[in-house]
């Protein structure tokens, strides 16, 4: 059996097709037109899927989708995804509808994580930790190769626990969450808010490189932020590894300094934790998704 796997993102749709050892035998991109609105964003869904259907000719195959945002348990409909016309929705009936088969749902942290676990940097754990740091911060959990979506299927959604009390609101409705914190979007916040200057993560970082003081506060409080955050992460659920991954998890400090200040930050005096760069890159969701596509389908 083949593995149709599709990654929506806010600004493009990824699909692959594997075959049945794992192998690449297709893959196509398209531009999330967002703009167009929901039924639009479903044909475009599907539109990729016939492309891919059509390229991979009678072999009978799994299909996975993964967004982002999270599927509410209670009543199936997606919240919290940043194309703002899918919140609300049940997605996942609206593309069966659409596409006209069962197919297998989850988020792309899940995803990553997935997909990181099997065929990536966290081959060799048990218990995996996928941590997205982009211009959000999300997370997903894996054990024993399969993703775990919690009971509330808010597993792993550790950019919206309270990292400082009373800390930056957050648009999930509350105060100080990690995400506030631990993201492109916060260190570029930060930096504006103490120099009065609009700039861009990268820039930021040159900046520090240049000695603007204002780029090493902002980072150092990054720094700080994810040694506590990623402290209290390994304290309550003791992964064997973490995989970064987003635009941030090409720092290298976070794997110096920032892994410093997580044994600073830990009960007990050393961490056997891992903390590794992503293996997989840009592909991780959709190769994710393939693969929870065809574990879903083969436990129906
Ligand atoms: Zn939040």
């Amino acid at each position: 059996m083949h593995m149709i796997g599709i990654d929506v993102g806010g600004t493009k749709i990824e699909g692959v097709a594997l075959d049945n050892k794992g192998r690449e035998i297709f893959r196509i991109r398209r531009r999330t037109m967002h703009d167009s609105g929901y039924e639009n964003i479903i044909k475009q869904i599907a539109g990729i899927h016939m492309s891919i259907a059509a390229n991979i000719g009678d072999t009978p195959y799994s299909l996975g989708i993964c967004t982002p945002g999270t599927i509410d348990h209670d009543n199936a409909r997606l919240r919290f995804c940043n194309i703002e016309c899918m919140n609300g929705k049940n997605l996942l009936r609206d593309l069966q509808d659409e596409i006209g088969m069962p197919l297998a749902l989850t988020n792309d942290a899940n995803s990553f994580a997935l997909a990181e676990a099997r065929l990536g940097a966290g081959r060799s754990g048990h218990f995996v930790f996928g941590m997205v740091l982009g211009t959000g911060c999300g997370g997903g959990f894996v054990v024993g190769g399969d993703i775990w979506e919690g009971c509330n299927g808010i597993a792993g959604e550790w950019g919206h626990s309270v990292l400082y009390h009373g800390g930056h609101a957050c648009y999930c409705g509350r105060h100080g969450c990690v995400e506030r914190y631990l993201s492109g979007t916060a260190i570029e916040q930060s930096y504006h808010a103490i120099s009065g200057r609009k700039i861009t993560v990268p820039e930021i970082l040159n900046a520090r490189k240049c000695g603007d003081p204002h780029a090493s506060r902002v980072l150092d409080g990054f720094m700080e932020a994810f040694g506590l955050a990623t402290a209290n992460l390994i304290t309550i659920f003791d992964p064997d590894i973490i995989v970064l991954g987003g635009g941030l998890s090409n720092m290298d400090d976070i794997y110096a300094e920032g892994t410093r200040r997580v044994r600073d930050n830990i009960m007990g005096d050393h961490v056997k934790t891992q903390v590794s760069r992503n293996i997989l890159g840009d592909s991780a969701g959709v190769l994710g998704a393939a693969l929870h596509g065809y574990e879903v389908g083969r436990s129906c």
